[in-house]
């Protein structure tokens, strides 16, 4: 899609991360729907484009890539690629996932780590921007090879973390499993217990509600959303969720819980659909248990059914649909067919699985539409939550971090609604959430000075 950038200086600035990395498609992709949005901050702003806030904000503080070597059961040495971007430490040490995927590239891990430096910020918790991860694919690996790659990457990624640096995370291919190898591998090279990570095992220093915290989070904006832009809940809705890892599972849980239908779901080679309301205890063990395909789903719970290939599945009538599998999963022809089908709402669980085209497309239809750096910040939120306890050497029960979340989802939805309408745009999530989440963002980088 052209990307038009209503304001001369941050179209000619466009044009130069064009031309330094033409090759990162998803991270230009990125780039380009937030400085969309910045135009009229940067109309406004003079002072905030004197001191080159906007140059520097495109440009991550610091790209790590490193070769990490390991051992197969085979007794075959293996080598894939890591990758840590630390890219913005204005409001608080780096903060953000590991995704390990076949797919993951610099243009990947760039657009992640930009991304996560508006949601972040956004949160209201003190918590700069960063993404990792590598190109190792976990699926069909043993627990010893998996636990053998995370020894080696962590290894290297070791030297450049810390409590107060940097705190990674769990995203795609990242679970508790591989944050427990990281972790146990950190403490050994550094002969320190620390809250380097988030995600820990609640046996040593994890929080409660972490896991479940961005599919909860989720519907607790979505039920924000609902109720002030619509007057609607989520009662009685139907509702389609792509994927079935930890997003999408605990979405799920918590649609259900409000009294919602979810009647799909997927993993990367097809969709379960099953009107009678998704079973969440058998995609659980499938899932979590077996790390099975959802394909099974089918054969165990009658009157379900399975289709091949996953992009159909939002064919599927729903009054709300929730992709939380993986970036550019929602196309403009999903986007027509969803229209088509009357929905109300897609609020995004994964991180920017909305093409451009297909955001466009919904909004102009009517459709409210939540962007993933605010609808699925309750990952990061809890990260956040977990490194506090850390630090306080304490923690607090589910339902004190549940009533946190909830407390900060809603923020996150107020201030993008309130932004989007302070700077012209009423309505527009996008633009809202990517104004409040930059402005806090920009006057801590004009305060420091030209540091970075
Ligand atoms: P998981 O690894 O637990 O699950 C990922 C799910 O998405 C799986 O069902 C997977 O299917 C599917 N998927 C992955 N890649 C593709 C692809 N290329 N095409 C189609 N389906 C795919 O990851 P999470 O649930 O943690 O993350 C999902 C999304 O949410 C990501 O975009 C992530 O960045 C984002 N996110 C995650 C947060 C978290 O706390 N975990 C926080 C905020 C955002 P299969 O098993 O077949 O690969």
């Amino acid at each position: 899609m052209e990307v038009e950038i209503k304001n001369e200086y941050l179209r000619q600035l466009y044009q130069r991360v064009e031309k330094r990395d033409p090759d990162q498609p998803e991270f230009l992709q990125a780039v380009g729907e937030v400085l969309q949005s910045l135009a009229p901050v940067a109309d406004r702003r003079p002072d905030l484009v004197d001191c080159g806030v906007f140059d520097r904000i495109v440009e991550p503080e610091r790209l790590i890539q490193f070769r990490v070597p390991w051992v197969d059961d085979c007794g075959k040495v293996q080598v894939d690629r890591g990758f840590r971007v630390q890219f913005n430490s204005a409001i608080g040490p780096y903060k953000g996932g590991l995704r390990f995927h076949p797919s993951v590239n610099a243009s990947i891990i760039k657009f992640l780590g930009f991304e996560q430096t508006f949601k972040n910020s956004l949160t209201g918790l003190p918590m700069g921007g960063g993404k990792g991860g590598s190109d190792f694919d976990p699926k069909g690996k043993s627990d010893a090879e998996v636990m053998r790659f995370c020894q080696s990457f962590m290894t290297e990624l070791a030297k450049h973390i810390g409590p107060d640096t940097d705190v990674p995370a769990g995203d795609i291919g990242v679970g508790a499993r591989e944050i427990g190898y990281l972790f146990g591998q950190y403490k050994r090279l550094q002969n320190c217990f620390s809250g380097v990570l988030t995600g820990k095992g609640l046996t040593y220093g994890g929080s409660l509600g972490r896991t479940q915290a961005t599919g909860y989070g989720l519907l607790y904006f979505l039920r924000e959303m609902l109720d002030a832009m619509k007057g609607e809940d989520i009662a009685g809705k139907r509702i389609v969720i792509s994927g079935s890892g930890n997003v999408a599972i605990y979405a799920c849980e918590k649609a259900q819980q409000l009294g919602a239908k979810v009647v799909a779901m997927s993993d990367s080679a097809g969709y379960i659909y099953d009107e009678h309301g998704i079973d969440l205890e058998a995609v659980k063990q499938i899932k979590e248990v077996e790390r099975g395909r959802i394909k099974l789903y089918a054969d165990r719970v009658p009157g379900s059914r399975y289709v091949e290939g996953c992009r159909n599945i939002w064919t599927l009538p729903c009054d709300i649909a929730l992709p939380c599998a993986t970036q550019n999963e929602l196309d403009v022809d999903s986007a027509k067919a969803l229209i088509a089908n009357g929905v109300l709402a897609v609020c995004e669980g994964a991180n920017m699985p909305s093409t451009p085209e297909a955001a466009q497309a919904l909004q102009q239809a009517g459709v409210l539409f939540a962007p993933g750096k605010a609808s699925n910040a309750g990952g990061v939120s809890v990260s956040g939550l977990e490194m506090s306890q850390n630090s306080m050497r304490y923690a607090w029960t589910f339902e004190e971090v549940d009533q946190k979340l909830e407390e900060i989802m809603k923020g996150i939805f107020h201030a993008a609604y309130q932004a989007a309408e302070q700077y012209g745009a009423p309505g527009d999530l996008i633009a809202g959430a990517n104004i409040a989440g930059f402005l806090k963002v920009a006057e801590s980088m004009k305060a420091q000075g030209i540091a970075y």
